[in-house]
């Protein structure tokens, strides 16, 4: 599957906000957009339209996700009840995502790459797809050889949704619940914003 490689930061300054694609780094002053935060309150004001496509763009660039798999996305969960909790849905049960929020890895895109390294487990099997979606009750661990690197990571690391659970001993998370709109407060996305892009 075709994947953006883009420099990562370059896409933070595009979109004019901090979209931590690249671990601790993002949290640090070698951030680009360290002191730039404080200006965010002046933006211009800008089209509906605007506003809605920066938030799909947004949405694609946190996530690593190419147009075709979004618009593929947004076909299912438009098919739901409330098109923007299954989008949700559909973004935070990526393998990729849920091995980032687990803490197994830095960001999504380090998650992505252990994940084609063939290091991650889900209830015993290799799974090396970045965009496999988990069901409740999966169980996601890492292979024996990746153990001891991601178990540095892993310690040192806190588990960002409560709808995943995780075991620091075993290098093990669980997923307890599917996830709802309320689980992406921290990512900062508005998912109503596009499904309406999408449906116009
Ligand atoms: Fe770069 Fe991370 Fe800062 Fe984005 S948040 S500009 S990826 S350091």
């Amino acid at each position: 599957m075709a994947r953006d490689t883009g420099p990562r930061c370059k896409k933070c300054l595009l979109i004019g906000e901090k979209l931590l694609l690249k671990g601790e780094r993002c949290l640090s002053d070698r951030c680009p957009l360290h002191k730039w935060t404080s200006q965010e309150g002046e933006r211009k004001k800008v089209s509906v339209y605007s506003v809605q496509l920066r938030e799909k763009q947004k949405a694609k660039l946190i996530y690593g996700i190419m147009e075709r798999q979004f618009v593929k996305y947004f076909y299912q969960a438009s098919a739901r009840d409330n098109p923007g909790g299954a989008l949700v849905s559909l973004l935070e049960r990526r393998l990729d995502n849920v091995v980032y929020r687990l803490g197994f890895a830095v960001s999504r895109p380090a998650a992505r790459q252990l994940i084609r390294h063939g290091a991650i487990r889900v209830n015993n099997r290799k799974v090396d797809i970045p965009s496999y979606l988990v069901k409740v009750g999966d169980e996601i661990s890492v292979s024996e050889k990746a153990k001891e690197r991601i178990k540095s990571v892993f310690t040192n690391r806190e588990i960002s949704v409560d709808w995943l659970a995780g075991d620091k001993d075993s290098i093990k998370g669980i997923v307890k619940r599917m996830p709802t709109e309320e689980d992406i407060r921290d990512v900062g996305i508005n998912p109503k914003l596009i499904i309406e892009f999408y449906s116009k």
